[in-house]
């Protein structure tokens, strides 16, 4: 394994562009009492911006400005709101070298992984502003022949929608483009870590041509206290939020209050089930991307692999020797393929669930250990014979860590990939269709990949079951979320 440590390279003129205020009703504004906060990238660990720190009244402001757009933007034409988004797409396609940098720099993923990203967080742009004129309703006759029905559909009205660290743009696109081609206006809160990506993407929705008030942003240090009123506010009709099980609990309970429409994409502990059938050769490199893509750090990570007991050790050989060819280092880097974990918390987390695995008798076979330089790095690590009962098969290990255990037959399979309380996604490989096939039925998951390890598009279903979630983003049923549905009867005369 080699530890590149190269110098930073000069990003302030992309960082001196990036807006570092609020934007609230079509205008940039500091936040109340001029509190801000610091954006840090995790490569090195130094501040490489400072932005609005929004209090409680900034977000009770953000909502004013949504509340008083909804009406004019629900009653903009749909072609007219799928044409900003249309025209939001061609410029993030026109800059997306810097957007991609910028997700780099405060998220630390490597730079050709960021500019995947903006490839498919563009996609909701494109997807949806297509969706934006196909809202459809329903005519026809009641079974009786008295009555006329008729079904429409109409925006749910402002939302608020709340976004994790992890994909800093494609979990904003993946919910203000639905909302806006249905007809919604939002206060969107990126998360602390990593608010910049958002705030330079709301400048390109504003040079599209969306008008005041439709979307405004608020980046805080105090997440809780400041979305908390914003949920209680009986103007708010619609939370959406990606982030951890824990937190979309607690605000699912905000939510009963209001009886808000939710939209909740949460934690997962994919198993990823690789049968004595399968291609070895197409599941590692399955599992080297539904494993390291974004460090690990995907909701849609593989955490568990459950591998047949007799191509258990030959994927442990093979798995490993590529891992130990990643070049670790600043995302920035050419060649880099593997940059840091997003805090030293995610490092200390990770770290302790490889020593519960080790202490439970599973074997190192790479890495294992923080890696000592400035930054935020944790080794990728490979571990096999990981014991029932180990923590890292029970928790989001949420980093570059790939845990290896073993089954003996096609139930003990299901048995396994079904043990735990989140249904994010699976990954399956075996080249034996029928066994695909009973598969699909029988592991509880909102995704599956199928002999692949990245699902993810624009135009599929994105979302879990258990724990995992409520709700899809992408595909047909993405505009669902943000629309209601008014049924009409009237007589036939
Ligand atoms: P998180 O801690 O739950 O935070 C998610 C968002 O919620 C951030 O914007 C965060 O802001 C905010 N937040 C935290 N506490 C809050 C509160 N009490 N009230 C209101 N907002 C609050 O999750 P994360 O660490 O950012 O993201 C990682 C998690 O997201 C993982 O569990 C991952 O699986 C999940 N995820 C799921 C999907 C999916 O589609 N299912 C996609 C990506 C990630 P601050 O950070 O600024 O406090």
């Amino acid at each position: 394994m080699t530890v590149v440590t190269e110098a930073p390279t000069n990003e302030s003129k992309l960082l001196a562009r990036v807006p570092s205020q609020l934007y609230i009703n079509g205008k940039w504004v500091a936040a109340t009492g001029g509190r801000t906060l610091d954006v840090v990238d995790p490569a090195t660990g130094r501040v490489i911006k400072t932005i609005a720190d929004a209090s409680v009244a900034d977000g009770a402001a953000a909502l004013d400005a949504a509340d008083a757009a909804q009406a004019d933007w629900a009653a903009t034409p749909a072609r007219v709101r799928g044409e900003i988004l249309r025209r939001t797409f061609d410029l993030l396609q026109e800059r997306k070298q810097e957007f991609a940098l910028l997700m780099t720099l405060e998220m630390g993923k490597p730079l050709p992984e960021a500019l995947g990203e903006v490839g498919y967080g563009g996609e909701f742009l494109r997807w949806f502003s297509e969706e934006a004129v196909r809202i459809s309703g329903r005519y026809g006759t009641n079974p009786e022949g008295t009555g006329r029905t008729i079904v429409t559909q109409h925006p749910v009205g402002p939302c608020l929608l709340i976004t994790p660290w992890n994909f800093p743009l494609a979990m904003a696109t993946r919910k203000i483009a639905p909302a806006l081609a249905a007809g919604c206006t939002v206060v969107v809160k990126p998360a602390a870590l990593t608010p910049l990506t958002t705030l330079h993407f709301v400048a390109l929705l504003e040079e599209a041509g969306l008008p005041a008030g439709v979307v405004n942003v608020i980046t805080t240090s105090q997440s809780g206290a400041v979305t908390e009123p914003i949920i209680a506010d009986p103007r708010l009709r619609k939370l959406s939020f990606t982030g951890s099980t824990p937190v979309g609990k607690a605000l699912i309970k905000l939510s009963a209050e209001n009886v808000l429409r939710t939209s909740m994409e949460l934690g997962g502990n994919a198993p990823f089930v690789i049968f004595a059938d399968a291609d070895l050769d197409k599941a590692v490199d399955g599992a080297l991307l539904a494993k390291f893509r974004n460090i690990g750090q995907a909701c849609t990570a593989a955490n568990r692999f459950i591998v047949h007991e007799s191509v258990a050790a030959e994927f442990a050989r093979r798995v490993t020797e590529k891992v130990e060819a990643f070049q670790i280092g600043r995302g920035t880097e050419a060649g880099i393929t593997i940059g840091p974990l997003i805090d030293q918390k995610a490092v200390a987390k990770a770290d302790s669930l490889v020593q519960d695995a080790l202490t439970r008798g599973a074997t190192l076979l790479t890495g294992g250990s923080a890696i000592e330089r400035e930054g935020t790095f944790y080794a990728p690590t490979v571990l096999t014979d990981v014991a029932p009962g180990s923590d890292i098969l029970r928790d989001e290990i949420f980093g570059p860590v790939l845990a290896i255990s073993t089954f003996t037959d096609e139930e003990d399979a299901v048995r396994l990939a079904n043990d735990t309380e989140f249904g994010l996604i699976s990954y399956v490989f075996t080249t034996d269709l029928a066994r695909g096939q009973r598969m699909i039925d029988k592991l509880q998951t909102g995704m599956m990949g199928l002999n692949t390890g990245v699902v993810s598009n624009a135009a599929a279903p994105f979302g879990g079951v258990k724990q995992s979630g409520l709700g899809r983003e992408g595909g047909l049923e993405g505009i669902q979320e943000y629309l209601s549905t008014k049924y009409t009867l009237t007589p036939v005369s």
